[in-house]
């Protein structure tokens, strides 16, 4: 079990890879007729969100369905205006406003539209209100205009049965709100990945305790539940297991019931936090073991969260026949579970979700202030980016923020981001540019 340290691309590939097959996975079962298959349920218009998409959504008509204003003005036809320099005056015809049908303007006259409405059948472009002089019944325009101005053509956004949001698209607001445009009061989406989360550790007491002499409170089933709820993940969080042989084996069982009691309705990944590191009383991954566990990484050289474990172990449902069970085993030290969840395990539940993200996210930064260190591990440091400190155009500045190591949950709290310190760096100047992981 004694694999050797991975870099951290190895690590990131290896998932990578996985990603693609759960993904190749999703969509061969799309493909497929079977019920169930691709773990799909109905969902009402008002509960998707934050939803995977599970079917296509298509324009059921033109967007927009009829010739529409952009301005309150007055439509015309181009060809009616007199060369410019030259005020034309055109008699106003009628008005629309939005919701009403569209109307017919006659010829050699204006009519007046009001933002949203139809633009009436013959005209070609809008006058905004603001340029224009109104006299009595009649409009005078001293301006030229285009064919088109102020106006969005029938269709012009989608035509009617165009494909506007494709299977594996997070349904966010905006997304809803194009479902909604179409009609769609309900939609197929992706049945939401089981986490189950399973902390270890003697030391451990429950929030509600008031910890004794060397106990500490549970904190990571609640971070846990949180970046598995993050990532759309819906987290069943287990009973704290104790550092014994027979208590984890015990929990590890009950992970598996658990597991098997989801087989067909959803995914399920295993997230186990504690018990990984080298220490004496670290007796996760021979418990995985016991359980034939296969391990695609049990050490990542990053700091924090280098302990941590992935693989996957067998387990049967009733019929026994249901696939293995994806795990992670991740370090107790809670900004260690946090890193290693969102460089490693956020992206597998993405896949298992069925959305097409790519994930993690880094993006550009400047350091604000200096870093000094050994080389030989990628860091991942908490850090603080103000976007009212935006100091270049090119980039976003990043302020480190002082902690005390990986258990330091309260300088954790404080970021909003982690710094990515190459494995071959010893040291980083002021103003030097970063990639930055958003959290
Ligand atoms: P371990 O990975 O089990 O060696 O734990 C490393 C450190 O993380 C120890 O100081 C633990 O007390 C702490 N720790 C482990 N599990 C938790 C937990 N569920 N909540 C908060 N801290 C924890
Ligand atoms: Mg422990």
């Amino acid at each position: 079990m004694d694999l050797e340290l991975l870099s951290y691309g190895e690590a990131a590939e290896m998932i990578a890879r996985e990603v693609a097959r759960l993904r190749e996975d999703a969509e061969a079962s799309e493909r497929s007729a079977e019920v169930n298959s691709n773990y799909s349920e109905w969902m009402a218009l008002q509960d998707a969100r934050g939803r995977i998409l599970a079917q296509r959504i298509l324009a059921d008509r033109d967007q927009p369905a009829f010739a529409r204003s952009t301005r309150d003005g007055y439509a015309l036809r181009v060809g009616d205006l007199l060369p410019t320099g030259t005020t034309t005056t055109l008699p106003i015809a009628g008005s629309t406003r939005a919701g009403e049908a569209v109307a017919e303007l006659p010829p050699g006259s204006s009519w007046e539209i009001l933002t949203g409405a139809t633009i009436p059948r013959g005209a070609d472009a809008v006058v905004m209100q603001e340029h224009v002089e109104v006299s009595g019944e009649r409009v005078c325009v001293n301006r030229a205009l285009k064919a088109g101005e102020n106006i969005v053509q029938q269709g012009a956004e989608a035509r009617a049965g165009d494909l506007l949001l494709a299977p594996g698209t997070l349904m966010g607001a905006a997304e809803l709100a194009l479902a909604a445009s179409c009609g769609y009061t309900k939609m197929r989406v992706r049945a939401r990945p089981r986490v189950l989360i399973l902390t270890t550790g003697d030391e451990l007491v429950e929030p509600e305790i008031f910890p004794q002499a060397g106990q500490i409170r549970n904190s990571n089933a609640t971070l846990l539940r949180g970046l598995a709820e993050e990532a759309g993940a819906e987290a069943i969080v287990l009973p704290s297991a104790r550092d014994e042989d027979s208590a984890l084996d015990d929990a590890i069982e009950a992970a598996l019931k658990t597991a098997a009691n989801f087989a067909g309705k959803a995914p399920v990944l295993l997230v186990i936090a504690g018990g990984v590191s080298v220490g004496r009383f670290d007796l996760v991954e021979s418990a995985l073991a016991r359980r034939k566990a296969r391990f695609h990484f049990t050490g990542v050289a990053i700091q924090p969260g280098k302990p941590v474990v992935f693989g996957e172990m067998p387990y049967s449902d009733a019929d026994g026949d249901e696939g293995p069970l994806k795990f992670f085993g991740l370090p107790g030290n809670p900004v260690s579970a946090a890193v290693t969840f969102r460089l490693f395990v956020e992206p597998v539940i993405s896949a298992l979700a069925g959305s097409k993200a790519e994930l993690p996210r880094f993006w550009p930064a400047r350091i604000e202030n200096a870093w000094v260190g050994k080389a030989g591990l990628t860091r991942f440091l908490p850090a603080v980016s103000e976007s009212s400190a935006m100091g270049a155009l090119d980039a976003p500045m990043v302020r480190l923020v002082a902690w005390q190591g990986s258990g330091d949950l309260a300088a954790f709290a404080r970021s909003n981001c982690l710094v990515v310190i190459p494995a071959e760096s010893s040291g980083i100047e002021a103003g030097e540019k970063v990639m930055v992981l958003l959290r």
